[in-house]
């Protein structure tokens, strides 16, 4: 025991060290486009900025947990070595899968990577996962961060406001997010206050992040837009909203992303954040999360009683966006197709392929008692779950009809044999056969404010650590 943590001692003073050694206290960050179509994708660099203090952990430098499409690693070009890497997914890998992309269309997103400021010259480069999970490089580039094209940012004077909301110290030693708004003009001010609050609070609220609560900070910017709302292709409804968040993402009616990554950074980089949460002041249910780059939530609701939704979905996509997980739901209509195969075991935490215990990620959490795969009541889940996907979302009386359907399945899920136990429950990741979940129910399984099952707690927890150690 005392000679594990004499090694314990040295491997965290090393890292430390090795900050000092390669990095400044402050931020690197490089915008680059990203462009494709099936079968093709290139990088190419856009601008690199100064940016600030260094928000993230100055001794876990290097990537531990391997979540995310895409893989970011720093060398130092002298010596070889890997000084920095970090997992993270994109929108452009998203779209990449939609018929858009099948149909040989090319498109381009304006994307950004963050890294510590390197002292000297450094090679980085972005691999991205093949079908079988295995890491490729596709780009590469060298960057010496004295070069007098790198623009200082921190030269630029700050066009909104900025409030630490919650403050427990230290950037380096804690997970900052930001809390951002879209959709708020001036008059909407206090909304966009009164919400950060809300949001803040809920998700500090919910386990695991109630009891690692004291290792975040979190920060607000009160952009104001020229407009109330954001867009709405679908119904032909544009406004002038500041961050250019839009419903209709990859055409589903309530996947709100933004494009405008470089006028979000620009805005965001005014704090030190480790993770970004845009609240979208609109009333159609709606959100989004993609690792490593923000998540989106609706703030309004029309539909009296339906409140709670927006909490659930706050939530449910910084489960995407800061904790790696996947979507443990599957019968929902969702805009792209074979994200999932059965037979190569997911990045994500949560979801697996595997069909025998001694071959599953999660089996330190499965009790000896619980079968694999574990039983429950998925056929006639299903059969509701049909009847709901048959519905129109965006009709006045969905709510109504959903109803009686929802409470079954939850009905199903409340009641299940191996309830709170940790198995394989088959269903999960938009696949019906073929891949598990951790758990029956989860808050990234029903539309529900049941919280994280153990699995998906302890992901997150694993990237908390990985902030604040
Ligand atoms: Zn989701």
């Amino acid at each position: 025991m005392k000679h594990l943590l004499i090694i314990f001692c040295c491997a965290a003073s090393l890292s430390a060290q090795t900050f000092q050694q390669y990095f400044l206290d402050k931020t690197l960050r490089v915008d680059y486009y990203h462009t494709g179509t099936k079968g093709t994708e290139i990088f190419a660099l856009d601008k690199i900025y100064d940016e600030g203090i260094w928000s993230g952990s100055k001794t876990q430098l290097v990537d531990n947990l391997n979540y995310g499409e895409y893989m970011l690693r720093v060398y130092n070009v002298a010596s070889g070595i890997v000084i920095y890497s970090r997992g993270f997914s994109t929108m452009f890998n998203e779209w990449h899968s939609t018929d858009e992309s099948n149909a040989g269309i090319l498109k381009t997103f304006h994307e950004t990577v963050r890294i510590p400021f390197p002292k000297a010259t450094v090679q980085l480069t972005i691999s991205r996962r093949d079908k079988k999970m295995i890491f490729h490089e596709l780009f590469s580039t060298v960057i010496d961060p004295n070069d007098h094209s790198v623009v200082n940012i921190q030269k630029r004077a700050p066009q909104f406001k900025s409030v630490k909301l919650v403050d427990n110290g230290a950037p380096e030693k804690k997970v900052d997010l930001l809390i951002i708004g879209d959709g708020y003009a001036t008059a909407d001010m206090q909304k966009f206050r009164d919400d950060a609050k809300h949001y803040s609070d809920v998700l500090l609220g919910t386990s695991p992040f109630k009891e690692r609560k004291k290792d975040f900070n979190v920060w607000t910017i009160e952009v104001e837009s020229k407009e109330s709302g954001i867009d709405k292709p679908g119904k032909n409804e544009w406004k002038e909203n500041a961050l250019g968040s839009m419903y209709d993402t990859f055409g589903s009616a309530r996947y709100i992303l933004t494009e405008e990554n470089r006028i979000l950074r620009d805005i965001a980089g005014h704090v030190p954040y480790d993770a970004i949460a845009i609240l979208v002041n609109d009333n159609r249910y709606g959100g989004g999360g993609i690792y490593n780059l923000y998540s989106t939530c609706f703030t309004q609701t029309d539909y009296k009683g339906m409140e709670w939704q927006m909490d659930y979905v706050f939530v449910h996509e910084l489960g995407h966006s800061f904790g790696g997980l996947g979507d443990e739901y599957y019968t929902s209509s969702v805009s792209y197709t074979d994200f999932y195969q059965a037979s190569v075991e997911p990045w994500e935490p949560n979801l697996t392929a595997a069909t025998n215990k001694e071959q599953l990620k999660w089996k330190s959490f499965v009790d000896v008692s619980t079968p694999i795969p574990t039983p429950w009541n998925k056929t006639a889940y299903d059969s509701l779950e049909a009847l709901r996907g048959k519905l129109d979302r965006l009709a006045p009386d969905y709510y109504s009809k959903r109803e009686p359907l929802y409470q079954a399945c939850q009905s199903i899920v409340k009641n299940a044999e191996y309830k709170g136990n940790v198995g394989t429950f088959e269903g999960g990741g938009y696949v019906s056969k073929g891949i598990y979940r951790p758990a029956v129910d989860c808050r990234m399984f029903s539309l529900s404010l049941v919280g994280f099952d153990p699995v998906c707690s302890a992901a997150i927890e694993k990237v908390i650590d990985s902030y604040v150690k």
